[in-house]
């Protein structure tokens, strides 16, 4: 099979690999599409750790070709989105239902759950992204993330849901459960930061401020109807143009989408005495962050999300109802279309701010 193979630091290309076979308790997966994430620039670009050589992409979506031994609940033909949270069922997060930090995931280990590879160029292991490795014409997952979505609903337009965009949505819908008639402000109008708008919005919230450095991504928030404000501004211009537009209070809520140097900060001086600030993401492995402690003392709030907290097999086909009932525009976000052989390109330009949410069609 083809696949996308980086085998060093900013180096990525078009390699055939062995068709690879399930494992015990996986599945393997005819890839029909896959989202492009930052986490793959990351990656990429070697901000976030991981073996080579690797295949990078986590955001698959396609049809189960092929089930491994113990697999009960998916059969050959299942339509499925490929999740980058593979519970154990057993671990006590597991136990808890918080799936996303399961304590046995193996997230840029570049293995399966077992420690070991399925893909192979001759002798040579060669790893995967997130248990996953999308950006491939086959993937083998664990059945735990391989979750099996309605028939009707499009698998060339919904691989954002394997990680960005459950991650915005879970952050609104399950982290934070946005309250109706809320004031949300999201830094980054990227795809996940849009999915975060897009939850908040299903969920009742009546303002929702997006902060971006890119005008283009702030148009768009707006062109969708998911910003009711967007703010080209960034440190505390940004939080004082947030206090002006939530009556000198600070808002209910504010998500940091970006995970830069300042960002986490800002989301918590922009929220109001009692608010919620939630970290979505993180750029680069070593961005830390300094709060003044008075903010906690007026009980603010400040947690972090995993994958937006989802259980994937009770929430994407819940994400896909929704798309399916237009109360998600999804779809919309996805403003660049690639190859296989043009996966260097895409994540060249998610790199350099060009796109909003890229999708390969495999
Ligand atoms: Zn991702
Ligand atoms: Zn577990």
């Amino acid at each position: 099979m083809r696949a996308a193979v980086s085998r060093g630091v900013g180096e990525i290309a078009i390699e055939e690999l062995a068709d690879p076979r399930p494992g015990t308790g996986e599945v393997k997966v005819r890839l029909v599409s896959s989202g492009i994430c930052h986490t793959d620039v990351s990656v990429l670009e070697g901000h976030l750790p991981s073996p080579r050589p690797i295949v990078l992409g986590h955001e698959g979506a396609g049809i189960v070709e092929e089930v491994g031994a113990g697999v009960e609940d998916l059969a050959v033909g299942d339509h499925v989105i490929c999740s980058i949270i593979t519970s154990c069922h057993s671990c006590p997060p597991c136990l808890r239902g918080e799936v996303a930090i399961c304590e046995r995931a193996v997230a840029f280990a570049g293995t399966m759950l077992d420690g070991t590879t399925r893909l192979r160029r001759a002798d040579e292991d060669v790893h995967v992204l997130f248990c996953q490795g999308s950006f491939a014409e086959y993937a083998v997952v664990p059945a735990s993330a391989a979750v099996k979505i309605r028939e009707d609903a499009p698998l060339d337009k919904l691989a954002g849901l394997g990680c960005g965009w459950s991650t915005g949505l879970g952050a609104a819908i399950i982290r934070a459960e946005v309250r109706p008639g809320s004031s949300v402000v999201v830094i980054g109008a990227g795809g996940v930061g849009l999915a975060t708008m897009m939850g908040a919005r299903a969920l009742g919230a009546t303002t929702v401020i997006a902060i971006d450095i890119a005008e283009h991504k702030l148009a768009r928030a707006l062109q969708l109807g998911l910003a009711t404000h967007t703010l080209a501004a960034s440190g505390s211009e940004a939080v004082e143009a947030v206090r002006d537009l939530t009556g000198g209070r600070g808002a209910d809520y504010a998500f940091d989408a970006v995970g830069a140097s300042g960002t986490l900060e800002s989301a918590l001086q922009s929220i109001r005495p009692g608010g919620l600030a939630v970290a979505i993401g993180v750029m680069d492995a070593s961005v830390t962050a300094t709060f003044d402690l008075f903010g906690f003392l007026m009980q603010k709030r400040l947690t972090g999300t995993y994958a937006g907290s989802i259980v994937p097999g009770r929430d994407i086909p819940v994400f896909v109802d929704l798309y399916m009932q237009g109360k998600l525009p999804l779809d919309d976000v996805i403003d660049a279309r690639y190859s296989l052989d043009e996966v260097p390109k895409a994540l060249g330009q998610l790199a350099a701010n060009e796109i909003t949410k890229g999708v390969v069609l495999l």
